[in-house]
């Protein structure tokens, strides 16, 4: 297919804001995309692979206005200028071929499967001469893209595609371009989408209409699936009225999600992200070999961080860095052990169980675990009907320094990817948020160098809305408690700049992080309508991706039971 007509598409969703109308243009641009290219699906989503693919494009703002200045003839100097301008390298982007094309004649045609090519061998690229040869590919691109080609292109390789358009969309226009008569689509397409978390996948065998083939898609070990989510309960009485009679309750561990995949010899982890940290638990892979049978699985599971001396569980907090760690594993492997909590299973020796009824699937974990506490085991379980047992395991659970406990309905299949009412995590108050970082300031006198306030934002529908500022709970220096520095964030945050101006940075909503607070108050400085006061940072939550951070709604209804509180007790 012709570029053009996919950054003709791209228009078209960005120019309006409604859902359905964007699910009416992709629909019908779905219908003219041919088998062969399949693979631009991905491309809709700002990506080369699927989701769960480690190659990303990955190029940096600097990097794409070198290829942009080398294209356009342009001064790179002019460029940044023009950037600071619209604030869209996009637009940029635009302009200067516009002015280039009314100079010289195109004499390439961009398709679509070139682009994919040339991109693709982005993230290949390693050793010396690494820049050049990237500049010159992103170059060849942009030589012979035409100025509504030449948007596209750029926000794709910064990763900013602006047009609006969500995993969901692409759902809905699938099913109305192959699907619209079947009244089960929505949950058949979900289902292979939760499934496989590839679009493409999904894309190639909707277009050939085969509802029964989607239907049958299957999990495939070592192939990154989606976590189930929990809802809140709201007591242990209504946990009865949603679960049933007994009910499953486990501890809710306070570390982070760990989805383990193993097909004989062959282990990997995932984080709830879908990011491979298998290099980075080399002593979790030797426990699955060693302490659980079977030839083939997938286990849900929590890793918590615990104290050696002690043997006292310790906070996510204390163990995030671990997910990161790239260097000198078995030290911090050593200072920061972890003990992994099975409390699920997706597939077992070839065959799925995901539809199996959860009393089926935790019998089964606690069969081919063999415990060893501090290690790995199957999670803190009890079955009961009464909510004074529920009590008293939860207060052991919080004893324990865990968050809480999941309530578990006996009889429910596993969802991944959703957040379902079959589970429902019961816990004190709510105390922090998970929020992104979208821009910052450049700090001065013992922070110069560094990124030093955080603007921190919450999500609303598709857009993040700023709440507050943070600074506080940030080291200056390196300490033995490993706390976050303003050093770490700064190279984490300093790839995803979008835009600058004077001190202040705009960053692209990409690193999340756990905030906690005094009080929220109504704010008329916000667009949100609210604010912390007083934040403090407490993690980095590199485990968690950003369709899952704290929403407006959230901190709403906080704000709403914080008056209550005060009403109450005030
Ligand atoms: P929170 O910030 O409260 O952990 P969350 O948004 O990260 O919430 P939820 O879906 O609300 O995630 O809560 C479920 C999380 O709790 C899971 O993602 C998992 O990491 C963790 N967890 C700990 N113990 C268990 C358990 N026994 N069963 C299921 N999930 C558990």
């Amino acid at each position: 297919m012709l570029y053009k007509t996919l950054a003709e598409t791209y228009e078209k969703l960005s120019s309006t804001t409604k859902r359905l109308e964007k699910i009416d243009i992709l629909a019908e641009f779905l219908e003219k995309v041919s088998e062969k290219d399949g693979e631009l699906l991905y491309l809709l989503q700002g990506e080369i692979y699927p989701e769960y693919d480690e190659r990303k494009i990955g190029i940096s703002n600097q990097l794409a206005i070198k290829a942009l200045s080398k294209a356009t003839g342009t001064n790179s100097k002019k460029i940044i200028q023009e950037w600071k301008k619209i604030g869209d390298l996009g637009e940029v982007a635009r302009k200067l071929t516009k002015t280039k094309s009314q100079t010289t004649l195109q004499t390439h045609i961009l398709t679509t499967q070139k682009v994919i090519e040339n991109l693709r061998k982005l993230p290949d690229l390693e050793g010396k001469g690494t820049v050049d040869k990237k500049i010159s590919l992103i170059t060849e691109l942009l030589t012979s893209a035409s100025s509504i080609e030449s948007i596209y292109l750029m926000r794709t390789l910064i990763g900013d595609l602006r047009i609006g358009v969500q995993e969901s969309t692409i759902k809905y226009a699938i099913i109305k371009a192959f699907f619209p008569n079947e009244e089960n689509a929505d949950e058949i397409v979900q289902r292979a989408i939760d499934k496989s978390n590839d679009i493409t996948e999904i894309f190639q065998l909707a277009r050939k209409k085969k509802l029964k083939e989607l239907e049958n898609i299957s999990l495939e070990v070592g192939k990154p699936i989606k976590a189930m989510l929990a809802q809140k309960a709201a007591s242990i009485e209504q946990a009865f009225e949603a679960l049933g009679k007994p009910m499953a309750v486990e501890y809710k561990y306070d570390g982070f999600r760990l989805l383990i995949h193993k097909n004989k010899d062959k282990i990997i982890l995932f984080t709830r992200r879908l990011e491979n940290v298998t290099k980075q638990f080399p002593e979790v892979v030797d426990y699955i070999k060693e302490y659980i049978g079977g030839e083939s699985f997938i286990l849900d599971s929590e890793a918590v961080g615990f104290d050696r001396k002690t043997k006292q569980y310790t906070g996510f907090q204390a163990i995030s860095q671990r997910i990161r760690r790239k260097y000198d594993i078995e030290k911090v492997q050593d200072k920061l052990p972890v003990e992994v909590n099975i409390f699920d299973i997706l597939y077992y020796n070839g065959k799925s169980q995901l539809d199996k009824p959860f009393e089926e699937r935790t019998q089964l974990v606690r069969k081919i675990i063999t415990n060893h506490p501090y290690k790995i085991i199957a999670s803190k379980m009890i079955i009961t009907s009464d909510e004074k047992e529920v009590n008293k395991f939860y207060k052991e659970a919080l004893a324990n320094n865990q968050e809480g406990v999941m309530l578990k309905n006996l009889k429910a299949e596993y969802k991944p990817g959703r957040r379902v009412g079959n589970m429902l995590k019961l816990k004190p108050e709510q105390r922090d948020f998970d929020l992104v970082i979208t821009g910052a300031e450049w700090g001065s006198g013992k922070r110069s160098g560094w990124l030093s306030s955080f603007n921190l934002s919450c999500k609303s529908g598709k857009e993040f809305l700023e709440i507050g500022k943070v600074g506080t709970g940030i080291s200056e220096k390196e300490t033995e408690d490993n706390k976050i520095t303003f050093q770490t964030l700064t190279e984490l945050l300093k790839p995803h700049i979008i835009a600058e101006k004077g001190k202040e940075v705009t960053i692209k909503p990409k690193v999340i992080v756990s905030v906690t607070y005094q009080e929220i108050q109504k704010s008329p400085n916000y667009k949100s309508g609210v604010a912390l006061r007083f934040p403090r940072f407490v993690a980095l939550r590199e485990d968690k991706p950003l369709a899952e951070i704290t929403t407006l709604e959230d901190i709403e209804a906080e704000l709403g039971s914080q008056r209550k509180e005060s009403w109450k007790y005030g």
